[in-house]
């Protein structure tokens, strides 16, 4: 049986759905409340629970590099071959994964790169400000810390200044640094020595708990006067008169205008009318140590694993890793079990004894960037979702651009390179 937070008003008739209460649909929902809209969230589950329960914290308006970059088809088989590698594909799962693969490799052509990079920027710039914004009387403003993004390098000569991947952030206006050894370990002294090097993206932020963050704006949706409805969206229609229908357990419910924002499980609702995307899910975990005896001041990566590590509230946080195995593969626990290996070698004092463990689905397209934006032949739906590694901190700005559309305001971003209908 539904059940509906708000039973008072669950009646009543709304401006607009969301489907989906993690990150991106919580900030669409503030936003479009904030605009006086009459807004319902809808979820099979707590907000924020789901991806956006689990992620680094990052949020980083330097980090604007697309996951396929030049060269990187170079790197990938070694990462595969490799137990403790950042990326594994299930073998069962390669087939289904070929043409996804084909175009992310298409997407790291130098051109596409500064294309998708450009508009990562637009999506990523504001995210600290908005968050503070949104956070701000809730009495939860330090769950957002100003911080350094710390990229460690076990080779000096690996952290270089002259490439793409500092030039891009560089001309977007990001404060990066180089620093040595030395420095590193006086910002942050648990790294271990093994660490030479490191690239600093500074005037960055991160949050202590990417999990409560969604429930403190969930909150504050329900304050503005927002409705969450708890219940699994089995399809969506647009009706003859007009507007939409989504169907959940508790039967068909209209409203004129639906929002997706259900992160990887978006695509599925396209199908029945005929809308085929790209998305796939790629599975990351986490491993909390709940008693680290060490803290981290910043998020670090760990440049030659591909994984952040992160003090939170809940304490200290290793996440990455990037498989491929299907939407809602079982949890793969030696993906885990390396996070725990790789976390002691970060951070040699870190206590591993307690830990607590998570995985979660990244809903990613191939050229890095969100669906966002009108769907084609289909007036009153819009989508938000396909943020891949970077929802968390691209999600206020997306939730502004969704109120802009549904609203019918000038949206002050060239949405072309989120159109819904550009893998066709
Ligand atoms: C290990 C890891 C580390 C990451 N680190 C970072 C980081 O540091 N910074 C960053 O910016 N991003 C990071 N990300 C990416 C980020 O977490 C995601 O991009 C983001 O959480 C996606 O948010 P979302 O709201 O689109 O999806 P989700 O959080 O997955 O939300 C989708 C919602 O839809 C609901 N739903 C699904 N199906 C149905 C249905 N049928 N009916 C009703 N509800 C439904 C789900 O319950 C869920 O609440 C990381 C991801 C991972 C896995």
């Amino acid at each position: 049986m539904a059940r509906k937070d708000r039973s008072s008003t669950s009646a009543a008739p709304v401006d607009v759905a969301v489907l989906g209460a993690g990150i991106v649909g919580i900030c669409a929902a503030l936003s479009l409340a904030e605009r006086g809209m009459r807004v319902r969230l809808v979820d099979r589950g707590d907000p924020a629970q789901a991806t956006s329960f689990g992620n680094a914290g990052v949020i980083s308006p330097g980090s604007i590099l697309p996951n396929s970059m030049p060269g990187l088809w170079k790197k990938v088989p070694g990462w595969l071959i490799d137990p403790l590698g950042p990326v594994s594909v299930r073998p069962g799962h390669l087939p289904r994964l070929a043409g996804w693969g084909l175009r992310f490799l298409a997407a790291g052509r130098e051109s596409r790169v500064r294309a998708i990079s450009a508009a990562m920027e637009h999506l990523t710039r504001d995210g600290i400000t908005l968050y503070r914004q949104h956070l701000a009387g809730t009495g939860h403003e330090g769950l957002i810390r100003d911080a350094s993004f710390i990229h460690a390098f076990r080779r000096a000569r690996d952290a270089r200044m002259d490439g793409l991947d500092t030039a891009l952030p560089r001309a977007a206006g990001a404060d990066i640094e180089r620093i040595d050894g030395a420095a590193l370990r006086a910002m942050e002294p648990a790294l271990s020595p093994e660490f030479e090097a490191a690239i600093v993206l500074h005037g960055q932020a991160r949050t202590l708990s990417p999990g409560r963050l969604g429930q403190v704006l969930a909150k504050k949706f329900l304050r503005m006067g927002g409705e969450i409805e708890r219940g699994t969206v089995r399809s969506i229609r647009p009706q003859e008169e007009g507007g939409w229908a989504y169907l959940t357990e508790s039967g068909p419910h209209a409203a004129p205008q639906l929002v997706l924002a259900m992160g990887v499980w978006s695509a599925a609702l396209l199908r029945p009318l005929g809308i085929r995307l790209p998305l796939e899910a790629e599975h990351g975990y986490h491993v909390s140590f709940t008693d680290p005896g060490v803290t981290l001041h910043n998020s670090v990566m760990d440049m030659d694993m591909k994984f952040v590590a992160s003090s939170m509230a809940e304490g200290l946080r290793v996440a990455g890793t990037a498989e491929f195995a299907g939407l809602d593969a079982p949890v793969n626990d030696k993906r885990l079990a390396g996070l725990v290996t790789l976390a002691g070698r970060l951070a040699p004092g870190l206590n591993r004894q307690a830990y607590s463990t998570w995985s979660g689905q990244r809903p990613s397209l191939p050229d890095s960037l969100p669906c966002l934006g009108r769907f084609d032949g289909f007036p009153g739906l819009t989508a938000a979702f396909g943020h891949s590694h970077h929802g968390l901190m691209m999600a206020p700005k997306t939730g502004r651009i969704v109120a802009d559309l549904v609203t019918g305001q000038p949206v002050n971003v060239d949405l072309a390179p989120y159109r819904p209908s550009r893998f066709r």
